[in-house]
């Protein structure tokens, strides 16, 4: 069983029923609707697709609506398309409809020139292109910059200015109207971008419970990330804009340091972007995306993200059938020892994290097959998770949502079962629940945890070793 999750973005070489059966046969858990592309229309055709796909497959997926957040874009250009050379003065049009050209382009946000001073760098298409804020006329909205480093830029392409974001709303109010549509269409997990403080997560949580992925990709945001990864649900490290907003030589530290405190905090993280780019065009990946992937695991990420690649790649389903090799093969290589030992900083107050612990130590030392975890919330099958047992953990919930959930965590398999106000009833029906489904053999020793009283949220106490 493969533990590390895999996340795939839909597109427009991924929305049909054939290629999504087979992405989810390949090892797809995660769908990632990304709201920055598309229409909403094509949004919930898309939710519907993944949703037929997993039970076609007979697998749950879960679906992740990926909001775009306060993403500065520039607006539409003649013939889609301008050539910027180096030394060219170029005009930033802000909150302006015209259509550009390679001297003036529209931007999206109006208050872009009341947000940089003159030298301050502005980064177009992808970072490619460097422009150096030269002369700033508030009163018009106009920023005037000169190129540094040239390139093409292509219509409506995002806008990154590395630190400053003085006025930029933390999460604009289309994005507030885009999950209550992303709720009505069942999504189950929502990522927030361009977080930049924990407050930034906490003002989403007014208006929703689905759980939130914070996406770290800005400067602000690896500061204060430890805040930003407790205030979450999970956290993704969005490699793409970080890569742009920092400099990239940093970025294979920023992840290791996010992918720790994730870790330390018992957070599933995410970690995205240019994991496979090359099977955008080619049927195997480079040797460097091989061990990127591998990397990742080693580094403790939960899941391992595809974008372009099963977007819009001409190898969706090679895509992901290669990402879960790479993962089966470096899972038998991790530390388990070491991770259960000393990845998560545990409550002392809490004593899930001690039975989370426990488990784990009780899975290896006697060899159990499994952990079956019965979980209302998913709370303890993240724990569990989180101590990186050598075990399949098997979570069972009487919650659709709590089921599908559980597909960003590593090696946890979910499944659904009744609810009991029994603990001991609890406990036998768990145990006869993963036999039924097929997870584990009869007569097979596992440990099962518990909570008292049960059928409340954040009580597991129990921990019980016994023969399926
Ligand atoms: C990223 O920047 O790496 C990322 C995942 O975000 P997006 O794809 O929305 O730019």
């Amino acid at each position: 069983m493969r533990r590390t999750k895999i996340v795939a973005t839909i597109g427009p070489s991924s929305r049909d029923l054939e290629t999504l059966t087979r992405m989810v046969e390949a090892g797809m858990d995660v769908a990632r609707l990304n709201f920055s592309h598309g229409n909403r229309d094509m949004h919930a055709e898309n939710a519907d697709l993944v949703r037929s796909a997993a039970s076609a497959a007979g697998r749950q997926v879960a679906i992740l609506q990926d909001l775009p957040g306060p993403k500065i874009r520039i607006g539409s250009l003649d013939d889609d398309i301008a050539e910027l050379k180096p030394g060219e003065k170029l005009v930033l049009l802000c909150g302006d409809n015209t259509v550009g050209n390679g001297e003036r382009m529209s931007v999206s946000w109006g208050g872009l020139a009341s947000a940089v001073d003159p030298e301050d760098v502005i980064y177009l298409a992808d970072g490619a292109i460097r422009l150096r804020v030269k002369n700033v006329r508030a009163g018009d909205g106009e920023v005037e910059t000169a190129v540094e480093i040239g390139g093409a830029v292509s219509s409506r392409q995002g806008l990154n200015i590395p630190g400053s974001t003085r006025g930029l709303p933390a999460v604009p109010e289309e994005d507030l109207d885009m999950l209550r549509f992303g709720e009505s269409i069942g999504v189950d997990l929502v990522a927030l971008s361009f977080v930049r403080t924990a407050e930034d997560v906490t003002s989403v949580r007014r208006h929703t419970r689905l759980p939130l992925i914070a996406k770290i990709e800005k400067p602000q945001a690896v500061d204060s990330a430890e805040e930003i990864i407790r205030a979450a649900d999970c956290v993704m490290v969005a490699r793409g804009d970080l890569g742009i907003e920092l400099p990239i030589e940093d970025v294979p530290i920023v992840q290791k340091q996010l992918l720790r405190t994730a870790g330390k905090l018992a957070r599933p993280a995410i970690t995205a972007t240019q994991m496979l780019d090359s099977m955008v065009n080619s049927s195997r990946p480079t040797r460097a995306e091989v061990a990127d992937v591998a990397n990742a695991i080693l580094d403790g990420t939960d899941a391992v993200m595809l974008s372009q690649e099963t977007a819009i790649g001409a190898y969706p389903v090679g895509a992901v059938e290669m990402m879960a090799s790479v993962a089966e093969r470096v899972e038998h290589t991790v530390p388990y020892r070491t991770w259960n030992e000393e990845r998560v900083r545990r409550d002392a107050r809490d004593p899930a994290y001690t039975i989370a612990y426990g488990a784990c130590a009780a899975a290896r030392d006697l060899h159990l097959a499994a952990l079956v975890v019965p979980t209302l919330s998913g709370r303890s099958a993240r724990l569990i998770s989180a101590h990186r047992p050598q075990v399949p953990i098997y979570a069972l919930s009487p919650g659709k949502e709590t089921v599908r959930r559980c597909s960003l965590m590593w090696g946890v398999q979910a499944g659904p079962m009744r609810r009991h106000e029994v603990t001991e009833a609890l406990i036998a029906d768990a145990a006869r629940r993963v036999v039924e489904l097929g997870w584990v053999k009869s007569g097979a020793r596992v440990g099962i945890t518990a909570g008292l009283p049960s059928g409340r949220p954040g009580t597991t106490s129990l921990f019980q070793i016994q023969r399926v």
